[in-house]
């Protein structure tokens, strides 16, 4: 029988010890030794005998193996808390690629001295009546912090200091100065109050409907036969998913196990939080990256000791020391803010269900538009699909109109203004309803795309928009291929052929043109350099002081407007330009989200969606609001093209101060993997069959080729087996440490952007 060794991380509170030590693995030990568990080692020159983690096993010895040591033993206590986390951290190391320590940083919170924590709350300390006039003056002197603060606690006799200074972007100052007037009072306590108590003592509970029962019976079914799965939970906003997860939690809570609610940051609002509060109390905690790591550290040992059940956050939530979770949610599961963008570049969809796996939790995934991923796995049942499909808070879908611009462009409109879209948002202006313009311009990669019949130029090997460089060159980001720009469109001959090129800031200009007076807040990445400017654009224009709110995809996430009745996408094209495979998906969930913005109060809505092709199917889908039509004609391009979720995609980045240096890099790095394994034509992308086919793309430089003075390429691999890949992320490693450059190389599968 062949040796087994172990790699052991010995201390982890060691910078230094970023590297493992291998042990022999002693006979008595094979079977029952796994990655993740606790051992003793003999350390240094005198077999100090050591606390350690095996983060890897394996037959080959690494070193000489007359002089490796044994394993000493095993840890006899159970599995516990820290245990998991390293197995965890072990298990992304492997899956995603970075050092041991990257990993480690990841899951474990940095040690630190905890000051006693003590939880602030800001309450109202004058009569409603008093504080009105207050609210009155701060308006006519323009103070639109303490303007929103007293708003707030006219709605709510107190609210957690954090979420004041952090959420409400309201400085201490400005606390401070209102404390000094006598409007409010800043009240510490040792630990955390439900901040709801004092008001209403609870809510209402809703009787659930017959859709959201059958989720929460189903899913406690499996949770209590010990073979929880993970559930993909389809509904529109408002169909009541969060109710749903309340009332699991609650039923897990109940029987003694934790819970872990996953939401992305921007769409975290106090009113859900708040009903968080209501069912929960003071054992809900909420994880932001506003809290200081002293802060976090604290509430780590919460989830530790027990004194809190659920904790609500952004994905770092999911490493949050529990003993024993019993269900995982994750809602609004497409968002992509869910993929970390450094290294390890871990998504928190796949480690969510690792982490469930280590505790024998369930994963409860929740979206109005799933991702492709997710919902590629339910159809195969992989996942368990639930449907949520009525609105439960009323309010009807918009009507949407698509406007054809070829069409409006033939007929001598030049204007970013469609005539449909003038016609409502003038109508809009006479009845004094509010509008928002949307601009999506994520992942905009300057294309290139005829204005005269929408034809937009893309790579004939990857069928991705192809964007336009230096010297007026088109280019591909995965592959490399490059063309001149040409004269005129080579579908229709017009010269209309070239870069889109539309900022908020020109929409603003023509707005203000077109309609004098108008009262229009812009919001991009000019106007909100600082949060604090993000949310009082946000709470400036839901509190009517604007008609018109003009924004990139930020606007359409989180906040509700139920003053807006008329929704208007400037060019959905923009997204759909984005140079690579998710595009399409994107683009049909900001025009769902963009268009589901339109109407959420008493007065219906309309929306109106600009654009030059108005038959890809992703802009056809979002209009009718049909995910499942849209979800049909994406999968077939992923399975012709062999894109994730069909195949699995390795991009492999290398970074370098030195261009020339790093293109040789990515080169010979591509040629030892091509070497390694061949392209193989086996069975098409879907088909599961005998013979995974393995395809290089590239290398080439990545869509932004310098930032920082680093030059930066990239290379794909596609295969349908993941393990596959994650040997060629092993190779890869090994090579690089066999050259030893200079240069920085990442790894990123199934990568949500280029590069
Ligand atoms: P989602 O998370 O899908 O957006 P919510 O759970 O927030 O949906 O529900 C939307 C609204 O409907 C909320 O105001 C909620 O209080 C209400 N609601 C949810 N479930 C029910 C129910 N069974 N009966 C009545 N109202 C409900
Ligand atoms: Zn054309
Ligand atoms: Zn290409």
């Amino acid at each position: 029988m062949r040796e087994l060794y172990a790699d052991v991380i010995v201390d982890i509170s060691h910078e230094k010890l970023d590297k493992p030590f291998q042990y022999r693995v002693p006979e008595r030990l094979r079977d029952k030794l796994e990655t993740g568990m606790c051992v003793t080692v003999p350390f240094g020159s005198g077999n100090k005998p050591l606390q350690g983690y095996v983060v890897a096993l394996g037959e080959e010895c690494k070193f000489d193996p007359a002089r490796t040591k044994d394993i000493l033993g095993m840890a006899e206590k159970g599995v516990d808390v820290e245990d998991r986390l390293i197995a965890l951290a072990a298990w992304i190391r492997k899956n995603y690629g970075s050092t041991m320590i990257q990993a480690l940083k990841t899951v474990l919170p940095a040690k630190q001295s905890v000051k006693r924590l003590e939880h602030r709350t800001v309450e109202r300390a004058m009569g409603r009546e008093e504080m009105i006039s207050l609210l009155g003056e701060s308006g006519r002197r323009r103070q639109v912090a303490k303007e929103r603060l007293l708003r707030e606690l006219l709605e709510q006799e107190s609210i957690p200091y954090e979420w004041v200074t952090g959420k409400l972007g309201v400085s201490a100052q400005t606390v401070k100065s209102l404390e000094q007037a006598g409007a409010v009072r800043v009240v510490s306590r040792e630990c955390f109050r439900d901040p709801v108590e004092l008001e209403d003592g609870g809510e209402q509970r809703k009787e659930l409907s017959d859709g959201q029962r059958t989720v929460v019976r189903e899913v406690l079914a499996d949770v209590d036969a010990g073979t929880p799965g993970v559930y993909l939970l389809h509904g529109i906003t408002g169909s009541g998913k969060t109710e749903v997860y309340l009332e699991l939690i609650e039923k897990v809570v109940e029987r003694g196990r934790q819970a872990v609610v996953l939401i992305p940051e921007i769409a975290l609002t106090y009113q859900t939080l708040l009903r968080f509060y209501r069912r929960f109390g003071n054992r809900v905690s909420v994880m932001n990256s506003t809290l200081s790591p002293g802060q976090k550290y604290d509430q780590c040992q919460r989830a530790r000791q027990g004194d809190i059940d659920v904790i609500i956050g952004p994905r770092s939530a999911l490493f949050t020391p529990f003993p024993n979770i019993g269900i995982i949610v994750m809602d609004e599961e497409h968002e992509g803010s869910y993929k970390s963008e450094s290294s390890p570049k871990y998504h928190a969809r796949e480690t969510a269900m690792e982490v469930a796996r280590l505790h024998g939790a369930a994963v409860v995934l929740g979206s109005a538009t799933p991702s492709v991923e997710a919902y590629y796995r339910a159809k195969r049942g992989e996942y368990r699909l639930f449907t949520l499909k009525e609105r439960l808070t009323g309010g009807s879908l918009p009507t949407v109109y698509t406007v054809d611009l070829r069409q409006e462009l033939r007929e001598g409109n030049r204007s970013i203004f469609s005539r449909k879209l003038q016609e409502l948002l003038s109508d809009r202006l006479s009845k004094g309803e509010q509008s928002i313009l949307f601009l999506n311009r994520r992942g905009y990669a300057g294309f290139v795309s005829c204005r005269a019949c929408g034809h937009v130029m893309k790579c004939p090997h990857c069928d991705v928009s192809l964007s336009e460089h230096r010297g007026g060159r088109l280019m591909c980001h995965y592959c490399g291929h490059s063309q001149p720009k040409p004269a005129r469109c080579p579908e229709c001959g017009s010269g209309y052929i070239s870069g889109f090129r539309a900022g908020t800031q020109q929409i603003e200009e023509k707005l203000r043109e077109m309609f004098p007076g108008v009262r229009c807040l812009r919001m991009d990445g000019d106007t909100t350099r600082t949060k604090d400017s993000y949310r009082q654009i946000l709470s400036a224009f839901a509190g009517g002081e604007a008609d018109v709110l003009i924004g990139t995809q930020m606007i359409v996430k989180g906040h509700d407007f139920p003053g807006v009745t008329l929704v208007g996408v400037l060019a959905a094209d923009l997204s759909l330009g984005a140079g690579d495979y998710r595009a399409g998906e994107r683009t049909f969930q900001l025009l769902t989200q963009a268009v589901g913005r339109a109407g959420r109060g008493e007065l219906p809505g309309e929306a109106v969606i600009q654009t030059y092709q108005p038959e890809h199917y992703a802009v056809v889908h979002a209009a009718a609001q049909d995910y499942e039509g849209f979800y049909e004609e994406e999968i077939v391009y992923r399975e012709i093209l062999g894109y994730p979720p069909v195949a699995h995609m390795l991009a492999v980045q290398v970074f370098s101060g030195v261009e020339e240096r790093g293109g040789q890099l990515a080169a010979r790095l591509a040629g030892a993997v091509r070497e390694a394994f061949p392209d193989e034509a086996g069975e098409p992308w879907g088909g599961g069959g005998r013979k995974a086919p393995i395809r290089l793309i590239g290398p080439a430089p990545a869509s932004i080729e310098k930032l920082n003075d680093i030059f930066r390429f990239v290379f794909y691999v596609k295969c349908p087996e993941y393990d596959k890949l994650i040997e060629i992320k092993d190779l890869a490693e090994r090579k690089l440490q066999e050259w030893q450059t200079a240069d920085t190389v990442q790894f990123d599968f199934d990568p949500m952007n280029t590069l």
